[in-house]
């Protein structure tokens, strides 16, 4: 009740003030009873009574008070803790949800974060009663509409196989990126799904806009919000948006099954909450987002050297005897000469071009990589009987289609290509990369501009 009764200052005011209350209340009494005393006394004997009763009261309410107080003090450095060892952005939700439900009494917690590629939100809806399990769903960013629609502008990206690039220098920032740290081991149908830095590289389009005030976040949260009462049933919630600088990314949303009104320490803390949650996904995306700058060749935003090395390690580490590979060694033919003739500003734009049309005949699941200088590379897992070939002539064919009138280019630009398959036992994806490198010196061999298969260069040394 004193906050602490162990503060033995308060307990000793208040047994002083209950010995002397109490001997005065008593001698009243014993005056007004036995000892012939008058009203009077009787009645200073109720006001002293009185007095305490209401000191009592009031300090019992400023003690429940404290008490909340402190236990939302608590709550948040435990929801502080928790975000600050957070690395992924999942992490930062989970660190959220159930201290923020239990804390304000909420029965469920949704986090909606806007997804890299700016055009869908991800609801991550969490139940407080024990054994529910979480709930995932996407909800398209039109939904919003028309708060947000307004706020949304496109961004001025560059494009490469009809999908967005990495945002322009400049942008502000605004939340944006995904899952994981580096390559991951693609296992699903699409390797943009499991494998971040392809997501990072065709990353977002649009994004929400710049949020003039407080009340504009709000009112987008509270859309969100309406949203989730729509499609969960929900009767009662709590929004709080989530913001970096003016840029909105999303929302927290509590929820109640009864009409109970929030109070002011559930609003406060969900406030605190969510202005926490926005700071440590703002500082997970920056992390990711740099990391992700550091596997990506800037001239043509394909996946780099270092990328295609951690990536092949990881392949290494988890590779099953079923799994196959093929790589495709790619370098463009006489590109000195090229550079010489028409200079190497020129140059960039053909290695742009070429990136383009790499990835114009690749499928989703290849990784294509800048390897270095006029040299890439494409990984394919699983290649079926002739695909890694039928690839190869593919790019060789669009990349000599490529048309450079717009930058004074009247020759053809050709590339040769050597193609290796994983068949043999025990090889490694280096030694494959190795077949790739002696199928490409056979092509160049050849006369260049064409697609040379390591199995046939290596039989016929
Ligand atoms: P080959 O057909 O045998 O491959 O001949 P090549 O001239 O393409 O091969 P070489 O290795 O002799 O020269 C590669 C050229 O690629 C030299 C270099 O100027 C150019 N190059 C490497 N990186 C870049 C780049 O980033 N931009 C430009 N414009 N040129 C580059
Ligand atoms: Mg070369
Ligand atoms: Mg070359």
């Amino acid at each position: 009740m004193f906050r602490g009764s162990r503060d033995s200052r308060v307990v000793l005011t208040w047994a002083l003030l209950a010995i002397s209350s109490g001997l005065l209340v008593g001698k009243g009494l014993f005056e007004f009873f036995l000892g012939g005393g008058g009203l009077a006394e009787l009645a200073l004997s109720i006001a002293i009574t009185s007095l305490v009763a209401s000191a009592v009261m009031n300090a019992r309410a400023t003690g429940a008070e404290g008490e909340r107080r402190s236990s939302e003090t608590e709550s948040f450095s435990r929801i502080m803790r928790a975000l600050s060892r957070s690395v992924s952005p999942d992490a930062v939700v989970e660190a959220i949800v159930h201290e923020l439900g239990a804390a304000t009494e909420a029965d469920h917690v949704a986090v909606v974060r806007l997804r890299p590629g700016g055009s869908v939100l991800d609801v991550t809806f969490v139940s407080m009663l024990p054994g529910t399990p979480t709930s995932n769903m996407v909800m398209p960013l039109r939904q919003l509409e028309p708060v947000e629609t307004h706020h949304m502008r496109e961004l001025p990206l560059p494009q490469a196989n009809g999908n967005s690039l990495r945002p322009v220098d400049g942008e502000p920032q605004s939340l944006w990126g995904d899952e994981g740290d580096g390559p991951r081991e693609p296992g699903g149908t699409s390797s943009e799904a499991t494998d971040p830095l392809r997501r990072n590289v065709r990353a977002r389009s649009r994004t929400l806009g710049p949020i003039e005030d407080a009340a504009r976040a709000r009112e987008v949260a509270d859309r969100i919000a309406s949203q989730l009462r729509d499609a969960y049933g929900l009767r009662n919630t709590l929004a709080a948006p989530l913001q970096s600088g003016r840029w909105i990314s999303g929302a927290i949303v509590l929820s109640r099954r009864t009409s109970d009104v929030w109070g002011e320490a559930a609003v406060r803390l969900l406030n605190s909450a969510a202005s926490e949650a926005s700071a440590a996904l703002a500082r997970v995306y920056s992390h990711q987002a740099a990391e992700s700058d550091a596997r990506t060749d800037q001239l043509t935003q394909l996946p780099n050297r270092r990328y295609f090395d951690e990536y092949c390690r990881l392949l290494a580490s988890r590779r099953r005897s079923t799994d196959r590979v093929a790589i495709l060694s790619v370098d463009v033919d006489h590109f000195k000469l090229f550079n010489d003739q028409y200079g190497h500003q020129v140059g960039d734009v053909v290695l742009r071009g070429i990136a383009n049309a790499i990835q114009a005949s690749i499928r989703e699941e290849d990784v294509p990589v800048r390897f270095g200088g006029e040299e890439f590379m494409v990984l394919l897992r699983n290649p079926s009987q002739g695909i890694a070939v039928e690839i190869g002539e593919r790019i060789r064919q669009n990349v000599r289609e490529m048309d450079l009138l717009d930058v004074g280019v009247t020759d053809r630009v050709t590339v040769s290509v050597g193609v290796a398959s994983g068949k043999r036992a025990g090889e490694t994806v280096e030694d494959i990369v190795e077949r790739a490198d002696r199928a490409l010196y056979a092509a160049k061999g050849a006369g260049r501009d064409r697609v040379v298969e390591a199995w046939h260069s290596d039989v016929a040394q």
